[in-house]
C-alpha cells in the first residue's frame, strides 16, 4: 500500500493536471498504442554526452546580451561552462552569440532558469551526441524566435 495518498485524492497519479495547456487545445497526451503501423526508430537520450544553450544577440541587443551573461555567470554557476562573446557569427549560428555547455542532469535547472529570464533573447538549445548535424538539425530547441543556422558549417 502507498504510504500516503494525496489530500483530497482528486490529482493524478503523477501529480499533473493533464487538463491544461494542450491537451485542453486539442492535443491528446496519450497515443494510441493498439494500431499495427511501423514503429519508428528510437534513440536512447542516454546517447546525449551534453547540452549547448546558445544564446543569440546582435549590435542592438548587445548590452542586453552582456548583462544576462554576468547574471548567468552569477546564477548559473556551478551548472554551466560559459563560453566566449562573440561579436559575430561562429560555425552555424547566424547571428552574435555565446554559449552555456551543461551536462544532462543540469537541462532541468538550466532550461527552466532560461525559460524565465532570458529577457526576450532568443536561445538556440541542442544536445551533443557525436552527430553534429542530426543535434543542431533535428534536435534544435528555441526560446524566443527559431533562426534558420548555416547548416553548411557543420559538414566543412
Ligand atoms: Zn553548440
Amino acid at each position: 500500500m502507498a504510504a500516503h495518498s494525496p489530500a483530497g485524492g482528486s490529482e493524478s497519479q503523477h501529480g499533473l493536471d493533464t487538463t491544461s495547456g494542450c491537451e485542453r487545445a486539442g492535443f491528446p497526451l496519450k497515443m494510441d498504442t493498439t494500431d499495427e503501423r511501423p514503429r519508428m526508430d528510437t534513440l536512447n537520450p542516454s546517447i546525449i554526452e551534453s547540452w549547448h544553450a546558445h544564446v543569440y544577440f546582435d549590435a542592438s541587443s548587445r548590452e542586453t546580451a552582456r548583462a544576462l551573461r554576468d547574471i548567468i555567470a552569477t546564477e548559473l554557476a556551478t551548472r554551466v561552462e560559459l563560453g566566449r562573446f562573440h561579436e559575430r557569427p561562429v560555425g552555424p549560428h547566424p547571428m552574435w552569440s555565446y554559449q552555456l555547455a551543461f551536462a544532462p542532469a543540469s537541462f532541468p535547472d538550466v532550461v527552466s532558469w532560461l525559460a524565465l529570464n532570458h529577457d526576450g533573447l532568443d536561445v538556440f538549445i541542442h544536445p551533443n551526441t557525436g552527430d553534429e548535424l542530426r543535434d543542431h538539425r533535428d534536435g534544435a530547441l528555441w526560446l524566443g524566435r527559431s533562426h534558420v543556422l548555416n547548416l553548411a558549417a557543420l559538414t566543412e
